[in-house]
């Protein structure tokens, strides 16, 4: 799939979205009412969830890993179960924000030019998501199957009790090195033009995103800032499998509530899309919170709106 981009210094305009084009036919297979898009799939994920449940293997007690996977069959199921259930979660926490967002399509706030708009935006970012949930979650399985069982702390919590304390340490473990992770990644999409004009620019077509933005990226950028930040402190600290399934459902529910930005959005990700132009909306990199903002003072400051990254400011 061929992505449009456009050059670094070049202001983005309210017209920006309507550049950005998707496969000619899968546009065609978009062009449909998106209430009707959406219970569609949200349909066809249930189905596809509860058809594969009862061919999907658990593991006795889960202190090792979740699911069984001996063969190339249990590898395929587990999948297809993984993908419709964590894609079921996206669409399902996303239309509901939607649903009661003021400025959502279906809000009675929005003129019917506005309505449109706001509709061909969601089908946007729905067709990028959706791509972007394939790869994330073909990615997971593919850690439960062939990383997981090698991990030097397999069998950590199979001779020891999960207690309350390990759990504090995985929640600070995993949200410092999750957010270490995203915003250097993050940084380095703006800081250079090469990965802003081939992969960023996708993300921040959406200058005022809807709940479903959060998977609206070139699959590159869902790869790396998804699953691999997922996955980065778990190879070095020892994570329980239900306690690092919930953070990835956590970090989900949280990347989607960001983009919404009514509630939660601690660091202001709203802002990072609204709020300058181009490579310039190179502020509140983060996602959870402010803290390497606030060190690297990259927060954004409402009564400048300019380059808060000097390398950036000396391109511009
Ligand atoms: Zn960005
Ligand atoms: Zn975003």
């Amino acid at each position: 799939m061929k992505w449009r981009t456009r050059a670094c210094h070049e202001v983005q305009t309210d017209g920006e979205l309507d550049d950005l084009k998707l496969h000619d036919s899968l546009s065609l297979m978009l062009d449909v009412h998106i209430g009707t898009w959406i219970a569609g799939l949200l349909s066809l994920l249930s189905l596809g969830a509860a058809i594969s449940w009862p061919y999907v293997k658990l593991n006795g007690n889960f202190s090792s890993h979740l699911l069984e996977m001996k063969s190339t069959n249990d590898y395929i199921i587990v999948n297809f179960f993984v993908f419709c259930s964590y894609t079921f979660q996206y669409m399902m926490t996303a239309g509901i924000l939607e649903y009661t967002n003021p400025k959502g399509f279906a809000s009675k706030n929005l003129n019917d030019e506005e309505r449109n708009r706001r509709k061909r935006q969601i089908r946007k970012e729905l067709g990028l998501g959706i791509v972007a949930m394939i790869i994330n979650t073909t990615y997971a399985v593919n850690w439960m199957y062939f990383v997981e069982p090698y991990l030097w702390y397999s069998d950590f919590f199979v001779k020891r009790s999960y207690s309350l304390m390990w759990f504090l340490l995985n929640v600070i473990v995993y949200g410092l090195v999750f957010d270490t992770w995203f915003y250097w990644t993050h940084r380095a999409l703006h800081e250079s033009s090469y990965l802003w004009d081939k992969i960023h620019v996708v993300h921040h077509a959406f200058k005022a995103p809807s709940a479903f933005c959060q998977d609206a990226v070139h699959p590159l950028e869902g790869l790396v800032q998804g699953a691999m930040g997922h996955y980065v402190a778990a190879i070095f600290f020892p994570f329980h499998p239900i306690a690092l399934a919930f953070f990835g459902l956590f970090t989900s529910c949280y990347a989607i509530a960001a983009h919404d930005g009514r509630i939660g959005d601690l660091n202001h990700h709203y802002a990072h899309h609204s709020k300058g132009k181009g490579r310039l909306h190179n502020f509140n990199y983060g996602l959870y919170w402010p803290l390497w903002d606030w060190i690297c003072n990259t927060r954004y400051n409402d009564r400048k709106d300019e380059p808060v990254t000097k390398s950036i400011k000396n391109q511009e």
